[in-house]
């Protein structure tokens, strides 16, 4: 594990699927002035979404069926995403749900803090951390390469 700093203004993906879209505009909406103060990106549609009815600056992806769940995966692997929001639908299946489950893996893995419904993304908003600056455990991702070239360069011996 290695630690890493997680600064104050962050970088949040927000994800919503089909069913849920107007939800988290709903909450986006409540909440917009807490956000605008960090990075926001997304996947396709999403984001989209969001910049047009807020007029604000987004990043996106690809839209979620399309491969924009494993970029944010890629993104959230190489550190670069500190909160994912991502409203999922537990009441249809996806196309891409082995994405679904991807990026909500390595979320874990690399210690993002994820809301998968309102109530979750009003805990997360109203964290005292929300808006400061912090340190977190991550796997480190040489030091699990390193042992793992260690070991099968011995087993090959
Ligand atoms: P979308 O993708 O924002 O492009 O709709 C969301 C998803 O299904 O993961």
């Amino acid at each position: 594990m290695e630690t890493k700093l997680v600064n104050q203004q962050k970088t949040i993906a927000l994800v919503a699927h089909d069913n849920l879209k107007s939800e988290l505009m709903n909450w986006i909406s409540l909440n917009i002035d807490h956000l605008k103060k960090h990075k926001l990106c997304g996947t396709g549609t999403t984001s989209s979404l969001i910049r047009d009815k807020f007029k604000i600056e987004i990043e996106s992806f690809m839209s979620g069926p399309m491969g924009g769940d494993q970029q944010l995966g890629a993104e959230i692997a190489k550190g670069n995403i500190d909160l994912l929001i991502f409203f999922w639908d537990p009441l249809e299946a996806q196309p891409h749900d082995p994405d679904v489950r991807a990026l909500l893996r390595i979320a874990v893995l690399y210690n993002i803090p994820v809301a998968q419904s309102v109530s979750g993304a009003n805990y997360l908003i109203t964290s005292s951390l929300f808006n400061q600056s912090y340190t977190k455990e991550v796997p480190s991702t040489h030091e699990s390469l390193k042992n793992r070239v260690d070991y099968f360069s011995k087993k090959e011996t």
